[in-house]
């Protein structure tokens, strides 16, 4: 799944709960729970190889650029509009832990020798990614992307 609805999801915990240390790890486990809602990605039907060359390395950090923006949007509109810092740090917090499975998967890409948790991952990640062709792919993400919005605003009364 893309890295937008992932922060997006991640915010949407942080917004129903309270505890930070509650929230933070329900983020982490919905973002596996994510990569099974059937999407596509700029990894969809790829080998290891063509994942770090070409297009690929760019398009994800441009949206990893859209998913900060998104993630930093909500925290300031806690801070600032909700005028509620502890919200903002949750927000923050689990912003984070939305997209961490896909941090550390990304960063084996360029590394030569995994082992531990980060071998866990992508293979926990590999067994769950249900991939879609275009546009399910995206239009799924989109579903899961304006709920987690209404969430977000319904839960934090505006
Ligand atoms: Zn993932």
């Amino acid at each position: 799944m893309l890295l937008t609805p992932h922060t997006l999801v991640g915010i949407a915990v942080a917004s129903v709960v309270k505890d930070p240390f509650v929230a933070f790890p329900i983020s982490v486990g919905m973002h596996y729970l994510g990569d099974m809602v059937p999407h596509w990605d700029f990894f969809s039907y790829t080998e290891e190889g063509e994942r770090v060359t070409g297009w690929r390395p760019l398009a994800v950090a441009g949206e990893l650029t859209l998913a900060v923006a998104t993630g930093t949007a909500f925290v300031l509109y806690a801070l600032w509009l909700l005028n509620n810092p502890p919200l903002a740090l949750r927000f923050l917090l689990c912003g984070i832990g939305g997209v961490l499975p896909d941090l550390m998967s990304g960063l084996t890409l360029y590394l030569k020798n995994i082992n531990g948790i980060l071998k866990i991952n992508n293979q926990i990640q590999a067994t769950l990614q249900f991939q879609s062709p275009l546009p399910w792919g995206i239009i799924t993400q989109i579903l899961v992307s304006f709920f987690s919005v209404l969430v977000i605003l319904s839960s934090t009364g505006r």
